[in-house]
């Protein structure tokens, strides 16, 4: 066998006018009619009752897919497939499972590239921009890295100190019983990665997408079967959340849990899971991704025009839909007054509208639940004498649920807005005196329950180093001198602790280990 060494998906840059760009287009042609998504389970296509429609987020008038819930006894069906699905999947070489997910990463690169991304941009309303980065590259960059490290992960091979009388060996094994995915709608990548991550180590997975994004992640999982994946080893299996989350932790075959979502949802999760722990074979392992409240902290010394760029695109690129979006900014008074100017006037070129239209940056927010919350944000600003609204702050959801870019002002920076999670495009900013820095780096690291990214703006190297200090365990990406959002597979491993999760960091080395349950052997001759 031999050892695969992956890099970065090197980025196609749409242009106007360009062959990817007609070659997008007349793919996004063949999504003008609903698409019909079933449950699969094995090589079996479920279709039930409990018929639900994704619609465009920027278009209530556009149903871009018609599913399927599961019921419970679909779900029971679905674990029991799977267990079968393992006794030979287990069994592969590790080689073997590699080359079906380089295989899949392939097609995504080139044949499916713009399924991917068309399916994306439509369900989860991405401009091209951003349907590239997620489920195109980031997606290939996943599958191949996670080959990489999986060959890594099982290449420590135990001494043996007497050959000719005993011999160690370990084997590398999948864990006993089924994983089950619970997938958020915000990155196709994200969707794809929770349960084919299991399956490369030799797991089995049950793969539930979320309502929102049902169309692009049933794209994937048809690649994924495309690209040799055998029948039950992952089936895909839409159900209601509560449904799904009941009947797997319901199983005594749950293996691991691979999770991606609210805070809430996690916990009641981990709380079944707990309440159910004597009735389990294993112990399931739990990995959970949460929520983010991100900062952007700036010192005197920084780089203004950077400070002013990258909080743009942390705080509302895919609309602030992202867990590692900037919701929060402290700036020193001295800089303030330039700072402001900046914002607002790149603010006055941001566009919003169409996912379709290559010109928006900004476009509608998933669906109502969120649409509402966001809202209810804007207007606790509106109405609370702490608060002021510098810019945006318009919610329209007459055609599709569209959120005006907004930046907030608080005197307070202990206020509700700054502690818990939005995500929506709203920044709220708070200026401190300069001479109050290191006061006010104590608030924003005790303000919220999260430490998934943080970043700093600072040239100065002395301050540059207490700032690092400080904030060591705010962030599980920290940022020095660049936006707290965009994190690439390979090069900053994603996660955070705290409330923002398990921290396993996806996208890197030590994510694989999660999904092994080695057998040390000693032989004696
Ligand atoms: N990895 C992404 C980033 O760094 C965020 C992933 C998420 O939102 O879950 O921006």
């Amino acid at each position: 066998s031999s050892t695969y060494t992956a890099t970065n998906e090197p980025m196609l840059e749409f242009a106007k006018g360009s062959k990817e760009t007609q070659e997008l287009e007349k793919v996004m042609g063949q999504y003008k009619d609903p698409v019909d998504v079933p449950i699969v389970i094995g090589d079996e296509e479920i279709r039930t009752e409990l018929v639900q429609r994704q619609v465009a987020p920027f278009d209530h008038k556009r149903t871009v897919a018609t599913f399927y819930y599961a019921t419970p006894e679909i779900i029971k069906k679905a674990i029991e497939s799977s267990l079968k699905a393992r006794v030979d999947w287990e069994k592969r070489p590790l080689q073997e499972r590699c080359d079906i997910f380089l295989r899949a990463a392939d097609l995504i690169s080139k044949e499916h590239r713009m399924n991917v991304i068309a399916s994306t941009m439509l369900g989860q309303a991405k401009n091209v921009f951003q349907a590239e980065i997620d489920a195109a590259a980031e997606l290939v960059d996943f599958l191949r890295f996670d080959v990489q490290f999986a060959q890594r992960t099982t290449s420590y091979h135990p001494v043996s100190t007497e050959p000719n009388v005993t011999k160690n060996t370990m084997v590398y094994r999948g864990l006993e019983g089924f994983w089950a995915a619970v997938c958020p709608f915000n990155f196709t990548a994200i969707g794809g990665h929770l349960p084919m991550a299991p399956a490369l180590m030799g797991n089995v997975s049950l793969w539930k997408p979320s309502d929102t994004a049902v169309l692009s992640n049933y794209t994937v999982f048809k690649i994924y079967r495309e690209a040799g994946l055998p029948p039950g080893v992952i089936n895909f299996v839409p159900a209601d959340g509560p449904t799904y989350g009941d009947t797997i932790t319901a199983s005594p075959h749950l293996a691991g849990l691979n999770f991606t979502g609210s805070v809430a949802t996690f916990q009641r999760l981990w709380k079944q899971i707990g309440q159910n722990l004597d009735t389990y074979s294993n112990f399931p392992r739990l990995i959970g991704e949460c929520g983010g409240k991100n900062m952007h902290f700036v010192h005197p010394s920084a780089d203004i025009e950077s400070v002013a760029n990258g909080t743009v695109r942390s705080a509302y690129e895919f609309n602030g839909q992202k867990c590692s979006a900037c919701s929060r900014l402290y700036v020193p008074e001295s800089v303030w007054p330039k700072l402001k100017e900046r914002f607002l006037s790149i603010l006055s070129d941001v566009k919003m509208g169409s996912p379709l239209d290559r010109e928006n940056l900004v476009t509608a927010v998933i669906d109502a639940k969120a649409f509402a919350r966001i809202k209810g944000y804007i207007e606790h600003a509106k109405s609370s004498p702490n608060l002021s609204i510098l810019a945006g702050g318009k919610c329209d959801d007459s055609v599709g649920y569209f959120v005006e870019p907004t930046i907030v002002l608080t005197k307070d920076p202990k206020d509700k807005i700054m502690q818990e999670e939005i995500f929506g495009p709203v920044l709220t900013v708070y200026v401190y005196p300069d001479n109050q820095m290191m006061e006010t780096v104590e608030v924003a690291k005790n303000t919220s329950p999260f430490a998934l990214t943080a970043a700093v703006y600072v040239e100065d190297e002395a301050a540059k180093a207490q700032l690092v200090d400080a904030f060591r365990f705010n962030a599980g990406n920290f940022y020095i001198n660049d936006k707290s959002t965009g994190s690439i597979v390979g090069q900053q491993p994603f996660g955070g602790s705290r409330r923002s999760g398990t921290n396993d960091k996806a996208g890197g080395p030590l994510y694989m280990a999660k999904f092994t349950s080695p057998q040390a052997i000693k032989e004696t001759f």
